[in-house]
């Protein structure tokens, strides 16, 4: 394991942690860096930063974009950029659908399986009223019972294909890597393997993203097996991107996530830290 994370989520989105907590337990795993990549909300950057600078860990700015390309979710991570008032308008306009969504399944769980009030209680775990996520839903779920665990929520009702999910029309992948490029950052594409796109759909999307401008790709991931690595790892070496490396750290009991540490990088790979 090395002691660099560069994704991880605080109460800004779907983590538990506050910003300092955060940072705390980073420290108190030996992280030397460390990125704070909120979905669509940069608001804890600059706590996060203070913390980081208490306890000597190099803090980079981060953030964790949902866009939509091809009529699915994929999730870009921002790294080292500079924010803007601009920046913070695009982020807001991202999260716009998020209530609505709440809503939508809200109504949707109740007609089809029978559970009540998932609106408001899903609203009273998020720390963002602006900020709900599916994550906040699931949790909820499991505190009344109505399902054994956060997995089971998605697999039966809350995965991007399942019945009681509604899919919000995110900023589109060129839009999101310009976005970060042109606030001097790096853009990553986030857990690639976790989308169950075949060979040429990742290709596809690789080169999309390219284009845009992106210049690196999550080889080291908790959401990864050891096999996924290193087929990332070759699909990076092929596209001559940078590698990243994050927990995915959120701060529920997420089993193999540790906040960070994150595996080794496969030798051929060049690391994005390297960057800064
Ligand atoms: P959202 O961005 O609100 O659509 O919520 C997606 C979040 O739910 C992800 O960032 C994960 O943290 C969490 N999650 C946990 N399990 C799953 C799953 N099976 N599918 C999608 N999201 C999941
Ligand atoms: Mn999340
Ligand atoms: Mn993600
Ligand atoms: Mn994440």
């Amino acid at each position: 394991m090395i002691n660099i994370d560069l994704h991880c989520h605080s109460y800004f989105s779907d983590g538990k942690l506050s910003p300092e907590e955060l940072l705390s337990e980073a420290h108190k795993n030996g992280a030397t860096m460390l990125s704070l990549t909120d979905h669509d909300h940069i608001g804890g950057l600059i706590r996060a930063q203070k913390s980081a600078l208490q306890y000597g860990i190099k803090f980079i700015n981060g953030v964790e974009i949902s866009v939509t390309w091809r009529g699915r979710t994929i999730h870009i991570v921002g790294l080292n950029f500079k924010p803007s008032s601009e920046f913070i308008e695009i982020l807001e306009k991202n999260r716009q659908g998020r209530i609505e969504r709440l809503q939508k399944i809200s109504d949707k769980l109740q007609k089809k399986a029978g559970f009540l009030k998932v609106y408001e209680g899903a609203l009273a775990l998020s720390n963002q009223s602006d900020n709900v996520s599916r994550m906040h839903i699931a949790q909820f779920l499991v505190n009344q019972g109505y399902v054994k665990n956060r997995n089971e929520a998605f697999r039966k009702y809350l995965g991007d294909n399942k019945s009681c999910n509604f899919r919000i029309n995110w900023i589109n992948l060129t839009d999101a890597v310009n976005l970060i490029c042109e606030h001097s950052g790096v853009a990553v594409i986030a857990h690639p393997a976790r989308y169950k796109l075949s060979a040429t759909a990742l290709r596809n999307l690789t080169e999309e993203f390219i284009n845009a401008g992106g210049v690196g790709i999550e080889v080291s991931s908790s959401l990864h097996s050891l096999n996924e690595r290193l087929n990332i790892a070759l699909l990076a070496e092929r596209y001559n991107l940078y590698a990243s490396a994050g927990s995915d750290f959120h701060g529920y009991n997420d089993f193999n996530r540790v906040l960070g540490k994150t595996p080794e990088l496969p030798a051929t790979c060049r690391p994005i830290w390297d960057l800064f």
